[in-house]
């Protein structure tokens, strides 16, 4: 195992890499920005070095300075975490060349994984089912995409093969307009991902996100730790997450999983990962697959009682998976509210200090944040200051005992979503489990058809 990894990130996840580090007996090195000097996540650390000024660009995006860091302090691995670089090939290939291991997959998957065409194609070699859709890049013949659509049925959807972040797409529900779409999102692809690539999918109306958890070695073996409903989400950012979705048959989560994990060893994949599909009407279609542990993580930790942190860390060190699928086992129902320093209502971000802040506690709840009482959520980074996870034996009692926690609850001096999740754990198609991608925005009266 390691002596020593640098964490190259920030907030709850640089807290939750170094908490699985401490555990593990590793040292950490913790990277922050100026405006993140003060945390306490960051003085717990056994090392910790400013790698530059607030803005990311100048400090947790900044590659020169995290590999400086590395250097310095003689850590032996880096984690990425989520966002920031987690997903960048370039950087994990710099990490690599300078001699440090990066903890999450070889830069060619991350670089296969991040071109959507590449991916798709891959997935089809696994035997994943994906989104029936033009079979690769759509070419120069504008016959054959009119053609094409026809095929697969309007509406259609083109999609860039470099984007991300819910950007370069374009829904299309007549052929009138096909080609002129085709060409805008080709255009707008080349602007904004430096690639004009695009392809063609039918367009599902009313999917469930459903997304598969897996975990691979670098001996040959892969897991997957079985799904997450994510389906509640706005602007195509997540707010509640759980697991195992609802009403979803032993039988489909294990083909599909087996397909995952299948994948995963045929591309070589390296570390934890995840396989969003949208599912509609029981069938499931891959969308893309994240090559880094997810902000969800811990539903799947608690009802699987795999912690994929530590499993993260182990396969970067070269260790076997500490599980066979056959030993995955799930148990009882996990859900989990994002935590967001926004207005409840408006959905502004509401950065500023924490006058007054006590976490909830009792059976089954667990809290993952960096926040405390007297903290500067600063303005310059994402707007989730923490988790909050239930586990029950029952969704129900998960619920009931995620309703007791939110209660308890006290985050003051700013706005936080709480008022939101309280809310939405009182409605009753939320309740009832298995809407789709577009419920939450449709409630919230956002919803443009
Ligand atoms: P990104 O990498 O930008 O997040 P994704 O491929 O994951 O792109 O798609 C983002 C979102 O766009 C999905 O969560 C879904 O809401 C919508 N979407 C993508 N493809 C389709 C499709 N074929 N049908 C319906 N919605 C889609």
């Amino acid at each position: 195992m390691f002596e020593k990894v640098l964490i190259a990130n920030r907030g709850e996840i640089a807290l939750r890499i170094q908490r699985a580090c401490r555990e593990l007996g590793i040292k950490t090195v913790c990277v922050h920005s100026e405006a993140d000097a003060d945390a306490k996540y960051v003085k717990l650390a056994d090392e910790s070095v400013c790698i530059g000024p607030a803005p990311s660009v100048k400090s947790y995006l900044h590659v020169p300075s995290i590999i400086a860091a590395a250097e310095v302090t003689d850590a032996e691995a880096i984690h990425p975490g989520y966002g920031f670089l987690s997903e960048n090939a370039d950087f994990a290939e710099r990490v690599e060349q300078s001699g440090f291991v990066f903890c999450g997959p070889r830069a060619d998957t991350i670089r296969m994984m991040g071109d959507k065409v590449a991916a798709k194609a891959a997935m089809i070699a696994s035997g994943v089912p994906v989104v029936p859709g033009s079979e690769g890049a759509l070419g120069e013949d504008q016959d054959e995409w009119i053609r094409m659509a026809k095929d697969i049925g309007y509406p259609v959807i083109i999609k860039a093969a470099g984007g991300g972040g819910g950007r370069g797409m374009r829904v299309v529900h007549t052929e009138s307009n096909l080609v002129q779409s085709v060409q805008m999102t080709q255009g707008e692809a080349g602007a904004a991902f430096n690639n004009p690539t695009v392809y063609m999918e039918k367009f599902l109306g009313n999917p469930r996100h459903i997304e598969i958890q897996v975990l691979s070695d670098t001996h040959g073996n892969a897991v997957h730790l079985g799904e997450r409903d994510c389906s509640t989400q706005r602007r195509h950012q997540k707010v509640i997450e759980e697991a195992p979705a609802p009403g979803l048959l032993a039988k489909l989560r294990n083909q599909v999983g087996e397909r995952c994990a299948e994948a995963c060893r045929e591309i070589g994949d390296r570390g934890a990962g995840t396989f969003e599909f949208l599912s509609e009407n029981g069938e499931f279609f891959f969308i893309e697959m994240n090559t880094r542990v997810q902000v969800e993580h811990p539903v799947t930790e608690f009802i699987t009682g795999v912690d994929i942190v530590q499993e993260s860390l182990r396969i970067a060190a070269g260790e076997p998976l500490s599980v066979a699928q056959k030993d995955v086992h799930f148990r009882g129902h996990a859900i989990e509210c994002r935590i967001n320093a926004e207005d409840p209502k408006t959905f502004v971000p509401s950065p500023g200090r924490i006058t007054s802040y006590h976490t909830p506690g009792g059976p089954g709840i667990r809290v993952d944040s960096h926040v405390y009482q007297n903290y500067y959520v600063p303005p310059h980074y994402d707007s989730m200051i923490g988790k909050l996870i239930a586990y029950g034996a029952t969704r129900e009692q998960a619920i009931a005992r995620m309703r007791v926690a939110l209660s308890e609850m006290v985050v003051e001096g700013i706005k936080t979503n709480i008022p939101l999740h309280q809310e939405l754990l009182t409605d009753a198609t939320i309740l009832k489990g298995g809407f789709s991608i577009h419920y939450l925005e449709q409630k919230l009266g956002l919803h443009k058809k």
